[in-house]
């Protein structure tokens, strides 16, 4: 097939081939986007799972402007700065406890990247040869080559399959065989060479937004407490209020050995991320030996701006936004629930602010034929909802009003009318 578009730009996760025009968005303010022919779109998916406090919050776009007439970038090998010290800070004020180091880069894909390189760094460091990577069933981490190779393996990295490092794999815990996952996860982490477990806490996002409850995080955790095995908690989607903590970790009362955060690091304003470390991880590095150096770097590590929105971000969470996330989950529970006994829908379930469904449409799964059937459909209502293959799921802003939400359930209601 030959190309006619006339844009040089290839979108992510995007089939040109099969897409119409990109919808030009020129505004956002709270939960809107407004288009560049004068439409109002509600983000109902806060725009990739980023946007906490609404597009264009006025706290954080002051924060961004006071910071770039400042100090706008700065190598961070040898230097420091205001705005990360008090992020950093603040990070493990708020983090489960036992966390002590805080690692800055600038995407999700990148702080999973650095806590493999940490868990692995810690184990060679100290001369104990373990190199395997424990992972769960329908994982997502990111678009790169480590963090694909820790990821579900499927269609999303067909091509890449034979580059991806072997990995040990544990079944996602659904219900009623959360035991079967328990057992998988003892069995692997008994193996000499177990080094880390990976793990999304209580979501499981881009695998389907899979759920799970805290007690089987929890014992998770302990199972690899037990064996020695380094467990990492990949929050860039679950933590600031997600799943109705500030990250999901606290309602199993969970310390992971290292914890990643981004998304909704700086609201959704800019690409910032953290790799959390506990202090043996980073002591194993701390060596008059210069061989023994965590040899990572972004050129943006840290960037002073990103900072600076990610402080005004923290900001916001000790100034009520925990209460407008008790406020979202609850207005989500109430326009989700009649879902449960409409039989055109299963697995309706529901995390914190995040819900999910899926319409029994013939096949299921991401490319599921009525994926882009739906997508078109909630677009024409001025929505911005991207099932994952027939699973539609409801992410918003914590911003959203109770109106905004029942748009979005009627829309949903009328798509299985129409398209099921
Ligand atoms: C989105 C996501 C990532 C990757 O983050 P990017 O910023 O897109 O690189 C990693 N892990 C999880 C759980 C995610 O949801």
């Amino acid at each position: 097939m030959i190309s006619p578009r006339k844009s040089p730009i290839w979108h992510p996760f995007t089939q040109h081939a099969l897409h119409g025009e990109m919808t030009r968005i020129v505004r956002g303010e709270g939960a809107y986007l407004f288009t560049a022919d004068d439409r109002r779109i509600i983000d109902a998916i806060a725009s990739w799972w980023v946007v906490t406090h609404g597009h264009c919050h006025p706290h954080i776009v002051r924060a961004i402007q006071d910071q770039a007439e400042q100090l706008n970038q700065i190598i961070f090998a040898g230097h420091t700065h205001d705005p990360a010290e008090q992020v950093a800070a603040q990070l493990l004020k708020l983090a489960p406890p036992g966390l002590d180091y805080v690692f800055f880069s600038d995407s999700g894909s990148t702080s999973v990247e650095v806590a493999l390189k940490m868990a692995l760094g810690y184990w060679h460091n100290i001369g104990v040869p373990r190199t395997r990577i424990i992972v769960m069933q329908h994982s997502y981490h990111g678009d790169t080559v480590g963090t694909m190779s820790v990821g579900a393996r499927g269609v999303f990295n067909k091509a890449y399959e034979p580059l991806l490092f072997d990995v040990a794999s544990v079944p996602f815990p659904a219900a009623g065989h959360e035991q079967a996952t328990l057992d998988a996860l003892e069995a692997a982490c008994k193996r000499d060479d177990a080094a880390a477990f990976i793990v999304e806490p209580l979501i499981l996002g881009a695998g389907g937004m899979l759920m799970y409850p805290p007690w089987v995080l929890k014992e998770m955790k302990r199972i690899c407490e037990a064996a020695n095995v380094l467990f990492i908690a990949d929050e860039v989607m679950t933590g600031w209020g997600r799943t109705g903590t500030l990250f999901a970790c606290e309602q199993a009362d969970v310390s992971p050995d290292i914890a990643c955060y981004s998304k909704g690091l700086t609201g959704g304003s800019l690409p910032l991320a953290v790799t959390l470390c506990r202090a043996d991880i980073y002591d194993a590095h701390y060596s008059s030996d210069r061989s023994r150096t965590f040899f990572h770097s972004s050129s943006y590590t840290a960037n002073p701006v990103a900072c600076a929105a990610a402080r005004a971000n923290l900001e916001l969470w000790q100034h009520g936004a925990g209460a407008r996330v008790a406020s979202v989950a609850a207005m989500q529970e109430r326009l989700i629930a009649p879902f449960r006994a409409d039989a055109r829908f299963e697995n309706v379930r529901r995390t914190g602010t995040v819900t999910a469904l899926d319409l029994k449409a013939g096949d299921a799964g991401y490319l599921a034929g009525i994926g882009p059937k739906l997508q078109a459909f909630f677009e024409r209502r001025n929505l911005l909802l991207r099932p994952l293959g027939n699973t539609i799921y409801v992410m918003p802003p914590y911003c959203v009003t109770e109106a905004d939400l029942a748009e979005i359930y009627a829309a949903i209601k009328d798509a299985a009318d129409e398209l099921a």
